[in-house]
């Protein structure tokens, strides 16, 4: 793997009850190279949090492989790993999530909230311990004087930078952010935002990146990978994907994205009807009920996500003869 630090393949999630089957995630696969951030957006429902949570195997998939080149140099795949090998892994791969109200206990102090990772996974005094959790206070900008208070006396973005300095504890090499700033205020962000690339060279760090808002995962990533029902219809470059898309479901979303200039207007593409239902998805190309460039193939054979230039993948029958509209990259 080089360094190549994540390697998923065919990684599928079927969810299943006695009537119903659900598949979460569909066969999605790429390559995550050591300190690279590679942003997942997509629209509610498509799969990226389930993509995140088979990473750190809070979900176990249905079938596919999640490798990791771990800090020993070997390489394991974390779907397969017996619990005890998980356990020394998991170390190395943290998660910062969505929301900074639900996500940290009331009930614990700042100090327990920040500890409890280490008191888990590493034997240290309490000298030690204290000395670890301050210093990891104060690189998150948080007061170390603050370690004794609970969340409820924090504000959205300082709870944040509480689930941040959770997560950087154990100093991790891999860190899955789920939607870590969609709760907070668009100032706020932006310090959250500058905060994780700011450790991320500090502490050399990999990100996968899930979010919505194709702002945020523009200004973060390196690459973006963009999913839909499931499965992972374009994946490149930040700025390949954004100046030139190749799918037409990437082209919609980046049409909603606002400009800076308020004298450019682009034409926004309203896409129309509802995400289809993932238990019953439909025939061919999945995007075919919304695409205003279907033609009678898409409704009827599936598409394979397929590299049609260096380092650019797409999922779509007509990506060589279509010329999409995409944005000019902001960075
Ligand atoms: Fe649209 Fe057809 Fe491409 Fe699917 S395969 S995105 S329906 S043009």
């Amino acid at each position: 793997m080089s360094d190549t630090i994540l390697k998923l393949d065919g990684l599928s999630k079927i969810y299943e009850s006695k009537s119903v089957q659900v598949r979460a995630l569909n066969h999605v696969g790429f390559e995550v190279r050591e300190g690279e951030t590679i942003g997942i957006v997509g629209e509610s429902g498509c799969g990226k949090t389930t993509l995140g949570r088979c990473i750190v195997r809070a979900v176990n998939a249905s079938s596919g492989s999640v490798l990791y080149r771990a800090a020993d140099g070997n390489e394991y795949d974390i779907q397969k790993i017996d619990k005890k090998k998980m356990k020394k892994i998991r170390s190395e791969i943290q998660m910062i999530f969505q929301d900074p109200f639900s996500s940290l206990d009331p009930r614990m102090t700042v100090f327990d909230i920040i500890s409890e990772p280490l008191k888990a996974n590493v034997k240290l005094s309490k000298e030690e311990l204290r000395s670890r959790v301050a210093d990891m206070a104060k690189r998150v900008g948080l007061n170390p004087s603050y370690l004794s208070r609970y969340p409820h006396a924090f504000s959205g973005g300082q709870r944040q930078r509480i689930g941040i300095a959770r997560a950087l504890v154990l100093y991790p090499r891999l860190i899955v952010c789920d939607e870590p700033v969609s709760a907070l205020d668009v100032s706020v962000q932006a310090q959250v935002l500058n905060l994780l690339k700011d450790l991320q060279s500090e502490f050399k760090l990999t990100y996968l990146f899930i979010g919505h808002d194709l702002s945020v995962i523009e200004y973060i990533s390196d690459k973006v990978g963009v999913m839909y029902l499931g499965k992972m219809v374009e994946f490149a470059p930040a700025g390949m994907l954004y100046e030139k898309p190749l799918h037409p479901y990437t082209e919609a979303l980046l049409s909603a994205v606002p400009h800076a200039d308020p004298e450019t207007k682009g034409d926004r593409i309203a896409l129309e009807g509802e995400i289809p239902n993932p238990a019953n998805p439909p025939r061919g190309c999945f995007f075919h009920t919304r695409c205003r460039y279907c033609m009678d193939k898409c409704r009827t054979e599936e598409v394979e996500l397929t590299e049609r230039e260096s380092g650019h993948f797409v999922a779509c029958h007509r990506a060589e003869e279509l010329s999409l509209q995409g944005i000019a990259p902001s960075k």
